[in-house]
């Protein structure tokens, strides 16, 4: 098993949910952990919650800008960086013409362009360091999509697929590349959207930090051992 003290991992969409639960589980392996997210006051929460191996980077993961000044801040507070959760992520449920415009533009430019930025931000490092991990948080929808998901499953279908091109293209330069694709997921995700806090199901609903132990348990594995998509499910949950 791979030991993660001293190690470095950033993590987009660390304010809530899945994030904030992989920064929490990270930092207690020993790693320093750089969270990104656009509520700095969620951020500094977690922050001065996790001490002095975590730093705070308000951020939009749709601005390439921003994700650059991600790893900046991680080589700036901690001298490298190691490992990138690509995390931020938003649905909404609906048939294909129920959604607006507006929201299908914004669901497609977080989930896809806002997980090549980090991407893009990341790599340069990996490369000259001759290693990195990479972990995508993609869904159960990116391998088979429900009536009432089309955009966003076509959102998760792109990472998955980005995942294995970029494996193909970057493992044998040392940077290993993986996906969790979890089922539902007890979080602020899709509220007001699709859910509800009061919605039926919830309670049976994997907990963020399960899927935090599975991003956990795929970066401990040895160098040795790549892992391409690992879908985790509830029991409760039905195909
Ligand atoms: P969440 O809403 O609690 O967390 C999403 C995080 O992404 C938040 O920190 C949010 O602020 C951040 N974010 C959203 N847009 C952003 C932007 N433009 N720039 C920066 N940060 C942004 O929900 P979650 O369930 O923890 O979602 C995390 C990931 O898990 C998402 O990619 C989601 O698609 C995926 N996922 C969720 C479920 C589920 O049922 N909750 C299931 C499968 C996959």
């Amino acid at each position: 098993m791979g030991d993660l003290s001293g190690s470095v991992v950033a993590i987009t969409g660390a304010s809530s949910g899945i994030g904030a639960a992989t920064a929490e589980v990270l930092a207690a392996e020993g790693a320093s952990v750089v969270l990104g997210a656009r509520r700095r006051d969620r951020l500094e929460e977690l922050t001065s919650k996790l001490g002095a191996r975590a730093a705070a980077v308000e951020m939009d993961v749709r601005n390439p800008d921003d994700s650059s000044r991600l790893m900046q801040t991680a080589i700036d507070r901690f001298g490298h960086i190691d490992t990138l959760i690509a995390n931020a992520g938003i649905g909404a449920y609906g048939g294909i013409m129920d959604l607006s415009d507006d929201q299908l533009r914004e669901m497609m430019d977080t989930n896809v362009a806002g997980t090549v930025w980090p991407i893009r931000a990341a790599v340069p490092h990996f490369l000259q360091a001759g290693n990195g991990d990479i972990v995508i948080v993609a869904s159960v929808a990116g391998l088979r999509g429900a009536g009432d998901e089309a955009v966003y499953a076509a959102t998760k279908f792109a990472q998955v697929g980005l995942a294995g091109a970029l494996d193909r293209e970057l493992r044998e330069k040392g940077i290993r590349v993986s996906v969790i694709a979890p089922g539902g997921t007890a979080t602020e995700f899709a509220m007001g959207a699709g859910r509800t806090p009061d919605m039926p199901g919830l309670a049976d609903m994997l907990r963020p930090k399960d899927v935090a132990s599975a991003v956990l348990a795929v970066l401990r594995q040895p160098r040795s051992i790549r892992t391409l998509v690992w879908s985790i499910r509830s029991i409760k949950e039905a195909d």
